[in-house]
């Protein structure tokens, strides 16, 4: 404990009698004391010394009532850089050094060589196609009111709605509502703009909102819970796959002959089969609506490195990897339809994961709100493409389990 000793000392004492609660040592007491005085309860209990989770430099004050409760500090996440990769979008234009927090040996470097082949080959070409944040509250109908009766409703009132929605936030705005019927409950859909923001609190607030409005001039249909699982958050499901949430980005590349034989070792056509066979036919034999190599490492790496919702890699890695042969190149795209980032709000406030996204010229608000978080979605589509094409070239090749001994074991085979 340092210059906060005497107060966390007291506090100690509190949480030990059972005079103060866990997270009741706030109310009078600064942050940092009351994270060290729960560090210190708790290496007594377990009899651990915890002075690596004590170490960080995270501000407690500026986390307190916003990002986590009862804290005892934080844990380190090694974060390296891949790239240069070449990005040719809309809103990222240019070469970007792109900062991943991981510890999984070989993934940085398999993304960095994915993005060294783009690069050669003159780039990633990214758009965003989508981009709405969703929310889904579900209404339960008296039973002699018939869902229908209530749809058309909701459809000759929507201006309603969208003023109610709209006051709850400067930045969210409703772009989109959709009915789902099952018997008498009915979901509605909300998907909103929210500028820069991820926008799950700023969305749930503003269909808090909209539930008000509806309750009050709909009398007949009742809220049962604001969130009604169609949305769908932290939750794989295909209502995201085909309305899209968050960002819905494609990247796509051509992979020219000579740097598939120089880069990667392979040919189109055997990378193009590991695609085909592995991420569509394989993805489809065992039942999964993920079909690509893995989405997943380079966006949670990402996410975890810019402070995003680490839960939302669930959906926001869900997508499609996409190869043709054309000639001796390679053709290859991704297709994202919920990747739910920002480049303000949630845990991209926080010291470290704001230098993060200062790499990639994406921290807070850019030029105009919205084009920051436009451009970081583009940059996130771009690496994962540079994941799945190395991955699916290694696996071509039969380099996967030596990169992961050399890299993930420090054992060369
Ligand atoms: P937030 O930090 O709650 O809100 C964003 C804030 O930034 C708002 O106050 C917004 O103002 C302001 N803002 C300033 N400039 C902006 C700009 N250019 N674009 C957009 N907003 C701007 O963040 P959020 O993205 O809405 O929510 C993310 C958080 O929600 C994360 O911490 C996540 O873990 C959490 N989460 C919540 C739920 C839930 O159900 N509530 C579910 C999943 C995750 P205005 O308010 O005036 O628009």
């Amino acid at each position: 404990m340092g210059s906060d000793d005497k107060k966390a000392k007291e506090l100690l004492q509190g949480l030990e009698k059972g005079d103060l609660k866990l997270h009741e040592l706030e109310e009078d007491a600064d942050a940092e004391s009351a994270a060290a005085a729960r560090r210190r309860f708790i290496e007594k209990r377990t009899g651990k010394k915890l002075s690596g989770i004590g170490s960080a430099t995270i501000d407690y004050e500026k986390i307190r009532n916003r990002n986590a409760e009862n804290v005892i500090g934080a844990v380190q996440i090694p974060v390296g850089i891949a790239g240069p990769i070449r990005v040719n979008g809309e809103h990222a234009e240019g070469e970007f050094y792109v900062p991943m927090a991981t510890t999984e040996g070989a993934l940085i470097a398999s993304a960095s060589r994915g993005m060294k082949g783009i690069t050669q080959s003159g780039g990633a070409n990214t758009r965003v196609i989508g981009d709405a944040i969703a929310r889904a509250p579900l209404f339960e109908l008296d039973s002699r009111v018939h869902a229908p009766g209530f749809i058309e409703w909701l459809g000759k009132n929507e201006h309603g709605i969208r003023q109610a929605a709209d006051s709850a936030t400067k930045y969210g705005r409703l772009k989109e509502i959709h009915s789902f019927v099952l018997g008498n409950n009915v979901w509605v859909r909300l998907s909103f703009d929210t500028g820069d923001a991820m926008g799950m609190n700023s969305a749930t607030i503003a269909s808090e909102t909209a539930c008000e409005y509806i309750e009050k001039n709909f009398s007949a249909a009742r809220l049962v819970a604001v969130s009604g699982n169609m949305c769908s958050d932290k939750k794989e499901s295909y209502v995201n796959e085909l309305l899209g949430r968050g960002k819905s980005v494609v990247a796509d590349a051509l992979i020219s002959e000579a740097v598939l034989k120089d880069v990667f070792k392979t040919t189109a056509a055997k990378a193009n089969n590991t695609n085909l066979k592995k991420n569509l036919l394989g993805s489809s034999r065992a039942g999964s609506s993920k079909h690509n190599a893995h989405f997943a490492n380079v966006v949670a790496a990402i996410f975890i490195a810019t402070g995003q919702d680490a839960a939302q890699v669930v959906e926001s890695s869900s997508g499609y990897t996409w190869t043709e042969t054309r000639g001796g190149d390679l053709y290859i795209s991704v297709t994202m339809p919920s990747l739910e980032i920002g480049t303000v709000g949630g845990g991209t406030h926080l010291a470290t994961q704001s230098e993060a996204l200062a790499i990639l010229g994406v921290q807070g608000v850019g030029r105009s709100p919205g084009l920051n978080s436009k451009k970081f979605a583009e940059i996130i589509a771009a690496s994962v493409l540079a994941g799945e094409l190395n991955l699916l070239c290694a696996l071509s090749t039969r380099e996967l389990g030596r990169a992961h001994a050399d890299l993930g074991r420090n054992k060369k085979r």
